[in-house]
């Protein structure tokens, strides 16, 4: 039997071991982090996250999680809620992706943590070079290690200039009642920030600036923090008297979003790009989470059925492109000085501008169907 390597142990590694494992495949999982880690994320789970996440066996219930039926849009001292045509759920991703980790390794799946991949090549066969440990020569790879470039599997995208950060906090109770089955979305000039409740009552504030901002605030996130809280009053009020959980926030750059791989005739055969790796939804507007499990699903299938990678790559760029374009262009409208305005208006005028959006921004339903995918 041929040995597959899944590279990442984040939801589209995990969940596309977890399908192979399944199916009697022999496979080994290498994930860098050691031990469970906070990963930065808005931590919000869409409807269809949630199915595939139920169908590889997590037990939201068991989980805990926060259930998130409206989304409240915010700029200034304005805002706008909408009734979501679905109930998300906050959720946190340590606690997410260790559960999928036991799955898989409960699945028979080889789980090998603290090992992280220094470089990808294919000169003949495909080798794995790993910090500290004998190279591996898998026949196939599933490359899932997310939003960064692994040495050696280069892809044609473009890093954005905006950075992202996340940190949880405890907020007052009267804040937390008032946040409670909302995710709010704050729109600024420079970026916007998302504030939910996830298990534990803890909320997650995730967001994203122009660079030019944070040098503004001297790179010092407690400057940039308090300049938010100034350019968005109503977060200052959500976050008075809260509690910063972390230490230091989580942060990210050089994200490629809008990302979509198109095979190419240089692509290595045999190298499955998953989640991140394969296309970048915007944050925020759209549901990597799903796309990440997507992919999974559709290429532990071709896999299976013995088809290429070129063949899947090309399909799950078909499937998501209208989605990722329209959330590239919700996060323009949103970003843009003066657009930011215009969409503002639009939705206080007609809220359900808001419950269409999540909708359009997420992978069509008829796309998500468990099993075999149509070719
Ligand atoms: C600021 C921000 C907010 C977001 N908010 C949301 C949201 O609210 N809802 C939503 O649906 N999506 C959201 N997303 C998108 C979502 O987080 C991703 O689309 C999703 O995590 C992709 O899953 P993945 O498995 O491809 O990658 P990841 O979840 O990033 O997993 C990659 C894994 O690979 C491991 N890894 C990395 N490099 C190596 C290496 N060299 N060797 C071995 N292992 C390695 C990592 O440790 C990690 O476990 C957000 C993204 C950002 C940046």
């Amino acid at each position: 039997m041929s040995q597959v390597i899944v590279a990442g142990g984040g939801l589209a590694g995990s969940a596309t071991a977890i399908a192979l494992a399944q199916a009697g495949r022999q496979v080994t999982l290498l994930e860098r982090e050691a031990a469970p880690a906070d990963k930065i994320c808005g931590e919000f789970l869409s409807t269809e996250a949630q199915a595939c996440l139920s169908r590889l066996g997590v037990d939201f219930h068991k989980l805990g999680g926060h259930s998130i039926t409206h989304v409240r849009l915010v700029r200034g001292y304005q805002s706008v809620a909408a009734k979501l045509p679905f109930e998300g759920l906050g959720l946190t991703r340590m606690a997410l992706d260790e559960c999928l980790l036991a799955h898989a390794s409960s699945a028979g799946v080889s789980v090998q943590r603290g090992q992280a991949i220094r470089r990808i090549s294919f000169e003949g066969a495909t080798q794995v070079d790993i910090d500290g440990a004998a190279p591996l020569n898998p026949q196939t790879l599933f490359l899932a290690t997310g939003k960064h470039e692994v040495r050696g599997a280069r892809r044609d995208a473009t890093a954005s200039q905006l950075v992202g950060f996340k940190t949880y906090f405890r907020l007052c109770p009267a804040q937390q009642a008032a946040l409670a089955a909302h995710v709010e979305l704050y729109v600024f000039p420079g970026g916007y920030a998302g504030l939910q409740l996830v298990e534990g009552g803890r909320a997650n504030l995730c967001f994203l600036v122009e660079a030019a901002m944070l040098a503004r605030a001297g790179g010092k996130f407690a400057v940039l923090l308090d300049q938010l809280q100034t350019i968005c009053p109503q977060l200052g009020i959500r976050l008075a008297g809260a509690e910063d959980l972390l230490p230091a926030p989580l942060t990210i750059a050089r994200v490629p979003y809008g990302f979509i791989h198109r095979p190419q005739a240089s692509d290595p055969a045999g190298m499955f790009r998953l989640g991140d790796q394969a296309a970048v939804i915007p944050s925020f507007t759209g549901d990597g989470m799903a796309i990440a499990l997507h992919s999974a699903t559709l290429a532990a299938d071709y896999f299976l059925r013995g088809k290429t990678s070129a063949a899947y790559h090309r399909r799950f760029a078909k499937d998501v492109s209208g989605q990722i374009r329209r959330a590239a262009a919700l996060h323009m409208a949103l970003t843009a000085p003066g657009l930011s305005s215009v969409v503002f208006a639009a939705a206080r005028l007609f809220p359900r501008v808001l419950a269409l959006s999540a909708s359009l921004t997420r992978v069509p339903a008829n796309r998500l169907v468990p099993g075999r995918q149509a070719a």
